[in-house]
């Protein structure tokens, strides 16, 4: 079976009323491709939301800084298209940058709770380029529901709030995330590490996962938070944040609190960035 690779807008537009003609249902998996199992999974949850299931590729120069790895993202369209073929994708839309911001581009949407702090510290333009590329995906494609994944935990709160506020008429769907046997969050960046760094990145999870526990054993979360700093640090990671928050709205917790919460953090091993987070056990 081959997939249709929709490049523009009015592609997209044509085959989603087709779909919506025959009575189909349609969900939409946004990415930036260099897809791993972890954007496989997405697929495979949206097909079981959906009867058509469009993959999104674009690698959105919003989202980056000038100093960013724009440039250097892995980008390869042929080897995504083989990974899809073993999936139930139904149409990859894989827009250039000019189909998607057109001459005289001047419009944006900014997200404020949960797009506050954490990753915005380090990426202050992040979450403006992240909610306006979906939002436009969005419209482009008018899905009835849409997934994403937890590893991007901050970005799917973001999107849930920015989907409310606006009253888009998609049901947004959050999805765990897919680990190496090894405990690492799969990531397109990861093809970065050297085998030192490879080695040590497991030990980002296992700090998240002895802090969420040890908040929900009852630690103040102050003296958690730094032992995690503390143990990540020493073993060689550059802390960029590790807090712990509301699970919705993202807000600071305080010591004992009994809210639903989730660990962040974001720290660099040599040049690459890792993210990655866990709900605290309740
Ligand atoms: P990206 O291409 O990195 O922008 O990611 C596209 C989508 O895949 C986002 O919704 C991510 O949260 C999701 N994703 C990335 N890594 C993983 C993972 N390891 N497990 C599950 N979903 C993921």
């Amino acid at each position: 079976m081959t997939i249709p690779v929709l490049g523009s807008i009015k592609d997209l537009r044509a085959q989603v009323s087709d779909w919506r003609n025959r009575g189909l249902g349609i969900a939409l998996v946004p990415t930036m491709g260099a897809l791993h199992a972890g954007h496989l999974d997405l697929v495979r949850r949206a097909s079981e939301k959906a009867d058509c299931v469009v993959v999104s590729i674009f690698v959105n120069p919003t989202q980056f800084a000038p100093t960013e790895d724009f440039g250097r993202y892995p980008r390869n369209l042929e080897r995504d298209y083989v990974a899809l073929k073993d999936t139930p994708a139904s149409a990859i839309y894989a827009p250039t940058a000019d189909e998607m911001y057109g001459e005289g581009f001047a419009s944006k949407v900014f997200v404020e709770g949960p797009a506050e702090g954490l990753e915005s510290v380090a990426r202050p333009h992040f979450f403006a380029g992240v909610a306006t590329v979906v939002s436009k995906l969005f419209i482009q494609c008018m899905p009835d529901v849409a997934i994403f994944g937890e590893k991007d935990y901050q970005q799917l709160q973001v999107i849930r709030r920015m989907t409310r506020d606006l009253d888009l008429a998609v049901e947004i769907v959050g999805a765990p995330t897919m680990r190496e046997a090894d405990g690492l969050a799969l990531s397109s960046r990861n093809a970065y590490l050297s085998p030192e760094e490879r080695a040590t990145a497991p030990r980002l999870h296992a700090v998240l996962d002895a802090l969420a526990h040890a908040v929900a054993k009852g630690e103040p979360v102050a003296a958690a938070t730094t032992r995690a700093k503390d143990e990540l640090t020493a073993a060689g990671f550059a802390i960029d944040y590790i807090e712990v928050r509301n699970a919705d709205t993202l807000r600071p917790v305080g010591d004992a609190a009994t809210e639903p919460m989730r660990v962040l953090a974001a720290a660099k091993l040599g040049a690459t960035r890792l993210i990655d987070n866990l709900a605290v056990p309740t």
